[in-house]
């Protein structure tokens, strides 16, 4: 028997004239995850149509576009003829397996073919009596079934399915550009990446290392979180910065109640950098508003006043827990929670300024070359290219 992935497209549906471009762009990403899997694949009607080669696994591959943004709910369907005898017979043994466990049923159906002399609800009724006759356990239940059975008479074939699994939602990586976000070991700045990226903008990632005050693993640890974002985002350049001399240099020359901000000002600059000469249009951080000292509203201020590109903080008006509960959905939250020292940690102030005044950072800035300093980590920076 024929079958087909049917994958649902989410909000691309609401895009007007240029929604095609859009579904190209998603066809494109599928076609990366799946690879030699995929035998061909076209979009119709806010449908992508996904047909296997023959040794593909259909529930592995489900499970990969669980993973693919821009697509709101992803069914395998039977393929039949546009003949009902055809379809009710087809229904029954296409989904033998899920009508044997199911108690209760129902039948949607819908005709985007006008010229298919059923009406929907004669769809529904000749094939749900069909089923009733071959799985004699079953009853229907309108409300609340175990099963819905979706019968859909489209341009050139009729397609009947069970389950629907739920998609990734969002919009397809890179529909919206690039953007580069500074990646922490920590909790917070993945799930800011998996936000963005849901919201159609593929990554460049940034990390500051500070060796020997942060180890190997901490390195690890980062490039292991940005593999796991890449299973959403695609293909991730991840962005080594030495910067350790910097932190050092920050810690003799300035206030110390000033250094977290100072520090994290120099970030900013060079993370603008980096992301210009990577073709990025913005930056990202998983600043989540009056989490810890640098992160208050004056503060956050003070670090964005540097730089000209948007600095997008998805998760500044989350709590903690609400970032968590995304974190383990997306598989971060173990590798985060990993003990190893962020170059941030190594090098924090007794008391930090909670309410600083940029004047007086500024001054305390003076003290040193920052030129100088944001060009030589920007020369110093390597590339590791992560993908899942
Ligand atoms: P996270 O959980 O992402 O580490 P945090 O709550 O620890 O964040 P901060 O340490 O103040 O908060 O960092 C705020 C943001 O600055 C991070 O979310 C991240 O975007 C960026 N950042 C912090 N440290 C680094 C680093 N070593 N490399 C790259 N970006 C960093
Ligand atoms: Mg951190």
């Amino acid at each position: 028997m024929k079958e087909v992935i049917l994958a649902k497209c989410g909000e691309l549906v609401l895009k007007g004239l240029n929604r095609s471009n859009f579904e190209n762009i998603l066809m494109n990403n599928i076609k990366q995850k799946l690879k030699d899997d995929l035998k061909s694949i076209r979009s119709a009607q806010s449908t992508v149509y996904i047909e296997l080669n023959e040794g593909a696994d259909p529930d592995l591959v489900v499970e990969k576009l669980t993973k693919v943004f821009g697509i709101s709910s992803i069914s395998r369907a039977g393929i039949f003829e546009k003949d009902i005898e055809k379809i009710k017979k087809g229904a029954c043994e296409y989904l033998r397996d899920e009508l044997t466990l199911a108690k209760t049923f129902k039948v949607e159906s819908k005709r985007s073919d006008k010229k298919f002399p059923l009406k929907s609800p004669e769809i529904s009724a000749i094939t749900g009596g069909e089923i009733l006759k071959n799985f004699r356990h079953l009853k229907v239940d309108v409300n609340n079934p175990d099963i819905v059975v979706t019968v859909e008479i489209r341009d050139n074939n009729a397609f009947v399915h069970g389950a629907r699994i739920k998609g990734a939602g969002g919009m397809p990586t890179s529909s919206n550009g690039k953007a580069a976000v500074l990646i922490s070991g920590g909790i917070d700045s993945p799930v800011a990446a998996y936000m963005m990226a849901k919201r159609g903008l593929s990554l460049d990632a940034i990390h500051f290392f500070s060796s020997p005050y942060t180890s190997e693993k901490a390195k690890e640890k980062v490039i292991e979180l940005t593999r796991i974002i890449s299973g959403y985002a695609g293909k991730i350049n991840l962005h080594i910065v030495p910067f350790t001399q910097q932190q050092l240099e920050i810690k003799k020359m300035c206030k110390n109640e000033h250094m977290t901000l100072i520090m994290r000002r120099m970030m900013m600059q060079i993370a603008e950098r980096i992301a210009k000469k990577n073709r990025c249009d913005g930056l990202i951080t998983g600043e989540s508003l009056g989490q810890v000292a640098s992160q208050t509203l004056l503060a956050l201020a003070v670090t964005g006043e540097c730089v000209k590109m948007p600095i997008l903080r998805p998760l500044v008006g989350m709590d903690k827990e609400e970032i968590v509960t995304i974190a383990r959905k997306i598989g971060t939250f173990e590798t985060s929670i990993l003990p190893y020292e962020d170059c941030c940690t190594v090098f924090v102030p007794k008391h930090p300024t909670t309410k600083p005044k940029l004047s007086s950072i500024l001054e305390s800035e003076s003290k040193i070359d920052m030129e100088y300093w944001i060009q030589k980590a920007v020369d110093e920076t390597y590339v590791i290219e992560v993908s899942k």
